[in-house]
């Protein structure tokens, strides 16, 4: 029995638009809902199944996208906003009455920083990236999500929607991230000695 990994990858992936110039994301409040208006496509578009990513209701992951951070900007009832962890690397500014992630925002030194971390799902307009793989999928057994046996499952049904599994980020991401570490503690030179 299929489970809901998240309702925009559930039917099937829906190709982004390669001129897509962005939309507006709107928490999810009845009234005054906080809106914030990114200037450009999301990239590195992914499906996410760690604790600390935002997903709707029943899902088993959330989609989470970067995007500069320059093009984000907070356009009504930003007063709703909070910081969830101001001790954690990304700070997620979440709407203090629906709960909703709006944007996550590095301010340390980090390998990601100077991109905000967006969900497109929150957005009417159609035409964002896709989803490009799936991340951290072992983290749903660690969050009692599912049963161990059905994890496989789950990396089948990604599978079949043409996302990989990988139980962290991507490994273009993960070299970057590497490649950061290696450049700060100057075990990387300019040039690589391959
Ligand atoms: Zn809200
Ligand atoms: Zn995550």
């Amino acid at each position: 029995m299929p489970v809901s990994l998240h309702p925009l990858i559930d039917g099937g992936l829906q190709k982004g638009s390669s001129n897509f110039s962005g939309g507006t994301l709107k928490c999810h409040c009845k009234s005054n809902p906080v809106e914030v208006k990114l200037d450009g496509n999301v990239l590195h578009n992914h499906a996410c199944g760690c604790s600390k990513c935002w997903r709707p209701e029943g899902s088993l992951f959330s989609v989470i996208a970067v995007i500069p951070r320059d093009q984000v900007s907070v356009t009504a009832n930003g007063n709703k906003l909070k910081v969830i962890d101001a001790s954690a690397p990304i700070q997620r500014n979440a709407c203090s009455e629906c709960g909703v992630h709006l944007f996550g925002r590095i301010e340390q030194d980090h390998a990601f920083k100077g991109l905000d971390f967006v969900h497109v799902e929150l957005s009417e307009q159609k035409g964002w990236q896709e989803p490009q793989f799936a991340a951290f999928v072992s983290s749903i057994i660690e969050q009692g999500l599912v049963a161990p046996d059905d994890a496989p499952k789950v990396r089948e049904q990604l599978k079949g929607i043409g996302l990989e599994s990988y139980d962290a980020l991507s490994p273009p991401l993960m070299d970057a991230i590497a490649t950061f570490a290696a450049k700060k503690s100057g075990k990387l030179q300019e040039k690589s000695k391959l």
